[in-house]
């Protein structure tokens, strides 16, 4: 598993001190946290939270020589894969096999006309009303343009551009 080979890698970096009966102080980066490999359990709760031990109890196994993997939890485990896609959906019979159940239709609902005249303008996104409101900075583009897809990019590119081509023409 990726994840605990990785937190295999990061336990190098704690220092472990046992207690005994399973339990130790460990300390990793400034911080200390006790760890109980019966209750599977670090003060940092980060093996609580994933079922995954996280490098301060894999500093403990190596201690006790314990091997990580058998300390992830069972949900983890192919036996439990397998238990919960082991159900099958059952194929359905042709139409033609229904039974007349005699029950109301089914009909669409009734369509309500909405008071007013419909809005003509769509909803602008966030970034376009910044954008009309003071021609923002480059910067802030590009920091919004960081969230954006390649689609809305383009668009606001071209917005640019546009507004540039016009503000040349009145001159
Ligand atoms: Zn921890």
């Amino acid at each position: 598993m990726k994840k605990l080979a990785k937190n295999t890698e990061l336990a190098n970096a704690c220092f472990v001190s046992p207690a005994g009966e399973g339990i130790f102080e460990v300390a990793g980066k400034g911080t200390q946290y006790i760890v109980d490999l019966k209750v599977k359990s670090c003060t940092c709760r980060r093996w609580d939270l994933s079922g995954i031990p996280y490098s301060h109890a894999i500093a403990c196994m190596r201690e006790d020589r314990i091997a990580p993997e058998d300390m992830v939890h069972s949900c983890y485990s192919i036996e439990s894969f397998y238990k919960d896609y082991g159900n099958i959906i059952v194929p359905c019979h042709d139409k033609k096999e229904w039974h007349k159940m005699n029950g109301r239709p089914i009909e669409p609902p009734l369509y309500v006309k909405k008071v007013g005249r419909p809005p003509k303008n769509r909803r602008k996104q966030p970034y376009e009303a910044e954008l009309k409101k003071g021609g923002k900075k480059m910067s802030f583009i590009v920091d919004t343009v960081e969230n954006l897809d390649t689609t809305k990019l383009v668009v606001v590119m071209l917005k640019q551009a546009y507004h540039q081509l016009r503000r040349l023409g009145k001159r």
